[in-house]
């Protein structure tokens, strides 16, 4: 599987105006940047930090769970997770398309010796049916089955929501064969403005679940990871194993809280953006669109004597970087992408494509 190409690197390319390579890519606000000047600090490592503290105890609180740790990314979210659920040997069971597959370097084999079954399904989610399928009495013969892992929203699916319903029945499959069950967050936000449930009912029956604040939320730095107290004193450990324990962390929580309190409703806005995008994309004849959603629209030139490395290309050339992912090309729209510059993206794509 080809997850991802990075774009086109070149010198004397002009200047991105428009960028929907990912919504890692925003910059701070000034009203965040204020908020990190701001900042009340201390040292977290010790949980002297008053700005992580408040941040932690937000978390905790919008998931529905006892705890939660400010870790520096979405990765050690997950990598310091199934090595609390796990021990060497596990096996956990995730779609193909996930994260903790394909882009985390391996360090859930490399630092935890555990396997990941990869389960298929449509648009980056499998069926309860296809889990109940994978799963395997406890016998010597084969690993034990420790973790479920599901991404809300799931990213190289689409950014598609799985449905409430799903996630339960996930979680009830999971607990009745004595698994611990796992929530990549890191778009589950963009989930819940999208469909109005809250992210405590989204992470409910979950044992573990994070969100990213350097994704749609727009801080620079951060993730955190919420569960029973018990779970988070593990992750602090492992946190601190790792390196991933920090000094005057405030700086970079203040920007975290203040995405709390101004990015989460916003986050409508780029649902919008996006479906503007997939609106205009599909009225191209030889552009092929998934309906986007959240945030994440994948196409690809279909039919239009183009491949979708040169629609990349071309794009980039006129200024608006974006990449192919897994065959298809990946816009994602965040707080740095105006209407404006969706209709202007869906003109340039059109340009391409007659320009063949
Ligand atoms: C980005 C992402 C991660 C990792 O988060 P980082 O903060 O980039 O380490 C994990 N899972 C999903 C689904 C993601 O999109």
């Amino acid at each position: 599987m080809t997850y991802y190409t990075p774009p086109p690197r070149d010198p004397k390319a002009s200047p991105v105006r428009i960028n929907l390579l990912s919504d890692t890519q925003t910059r701070p606000t000034s009203g965040m940047r204020e908020a990190i000047a701001r900042a009340e600090v201390g040292d977290e490592q010790i949980g002297d930090d008053p700005t992580v503290n408040l941040l932690c105890e937000r978390v905790a609180d919008l998931l529905g769970k006892e705890a939660a740790v400010f870790l520096p990314s979405g990765t050690m979210c997950n990598v310091t997770a199934t090595l609390v659920h796990c021990r060497p040997g596990d096996e956990i069971l995730a779609h193909e398309s996930a994260h903790i597959i394909a882009r985390e370097g391996g360090a859930h084999a490399a630092l935890g010796g555990f396997q990941i079954t990869p389960l298929n399904g449509p648009d980056g989610q499998f069926s309860p049916a296809t889990l109940r399928a994978a799963l395997h009495p406890r016998s010597r013969y084969q690993p034990p089955q420790t973790v479920v892992s599901v991404e809300q929203t799931a990213n190289i699916g689409g950014g598609t929501i799985w449905k409430k319903a799903d996630l339960d029945e996930v979680v009830r499959i999971a607990k009745s064969n004595g698994m611990a069950t796992h929530m990549d967050g890191a778009r589950l936000l963009n989930a819940c403005v999208a469909t109005g449930i809250s992210a405590r009912d989204m992470a409910a029956g979950w044992d573990s679940a994070w969100i990213d604040f350097s994704k749609g939320l727009g801080a620079p730095v951060g993730a955190a990871i919420a569960g029973s107290r018990d779970f988070i004193d593990e992750v602090w450990r492992w946190k601190q194993r790792l390196g991933g324990s920090m000094r005057q962390a405030g700086i970079c929580a203040a920007a975290c809280v203040y995405a709390l309190d101004h990015h989460v409703d916003r986050l409508a806005e780029d649902h919008a953006n996006a479906r503007a995008l997939a609106r205009g994309l599909s009225q191209i004849q030889g552009v092929e669109v998934q309906q986007p959603e959240t945030n994440l629209v994948f196409f690809k030139p279909d039919g239009a004597g183009i491949s979708g490395d040169d629609m990349v290309r071309g794009l980039r050339q006129r200024g608006v970087l974006l990449a192919m992912m897994d065959g298809r090309i990946r816009a994602c729209t965040h707080l740095d992408v105006s209407a404006g510059m969706i209709e202007e993206t869906v003109g340039l794509v059109r340009e391409i494509v007659r320009g063949v």
